[in-house]
């Protein structure tokens, strides 16, 4: 059997516990050298039930100082370009590859993700989205390596256990180029009938239909 996401068979008490544990192991992280240069670390916020989990590239210079995700210039894209679609921020979870601020906002280096992946692998679990959004190329190669964001944005792909990923722009790129702002906004409006998919997927798992490994979820064949 398939785990349902928001209900991965771990109680949500264990699972508030088990996250708010994980934000102190981030906060107190030194398993790589961006450990050195912040000034807090940023773990990510949002629900524990989020059908959605943003991913991004690691915190900027308002994220390092304020301790949260996505809060600068960027922040406010993807907050006002949520709310455009009618989902409000505090409904998505947000977080990064990295957790802690690359020196002068430069891309995490490979070997910083691959150091900081446990961390995004054990959020995945205790949220356990129905829907991953990556934003930028470098969450985006975590589940389409080899892929270019410029060809993949905006597509909806199985990525297994119930789970669909999809790539889009990061807001940093999406405001600095007004055809990928124009992508961006457009990929934003994928999201409402996605996620109004997850949620009959999730009423569908609770009442105990499908889900068994390799059978097609009903009505919502993305969330096989
Ligand atoms: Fe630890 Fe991740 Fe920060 Fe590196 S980026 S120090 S692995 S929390």
């Amino acid at each position: 059997m398939v785990t349902p996401p928001g209900e991965n068979g771990i109680a949500a008490e264990v699972r508030a516990a088990l996250l708010h544990a994980l934000e102190r192991e981030v906060h107190n992280c030194t398993r790589c050298s961006l450990g050195n240069g912040r000034t807090q670390s940023v773990p990510g916020e949002g629900p524990l039930n989020a059908l959605v989990m943003f991913v991004g590239e690691g915190p900027g210079f308002e994220e390092d100082r304020q301790g949260r995700p996505f809060v600068g210039r960027s922040g406010r894209l993807l907050t006002e370009s949520l709310k455009k679609t009618g989902i409000e921020r505090t409904d998505v979870y947000i977080t990064n590859v990295v957790k802690c601020r690359p020196p002068d906002n430069r891309d995490p280096l490979p070997a910083e993700v691959a150091a900081c992946a446990a961390f995004l692998d054990q959020q995945i679990t205790l949220v356990n989205p129905r829907i991953i959004v990556t934003l930028g190329r470098i969450s985006m190669q975590r589940w389409f390596p080899n892929s270019a964001i410029t060809k993949i944005h905006g597509q909806v792909r199985n990525i297994g256990r119930g789970r669909v990923a999809m790539p889009m722009f990061h807001p940093a790129a999406a405001l600095r180029n007004p055809q990928w702002l124009a992508d961006f906004e457009r990929d934003m409006t994928t999201l409402p009938p996605l996620m109004e998919r997850a949620r009959r997927a999730n009423q569908a798992a609770a009442r105990g239909e499908a889900l068994a490994a390799g059978t097609p979820h009903p009505g919502d064949a993305d969330f096989e």
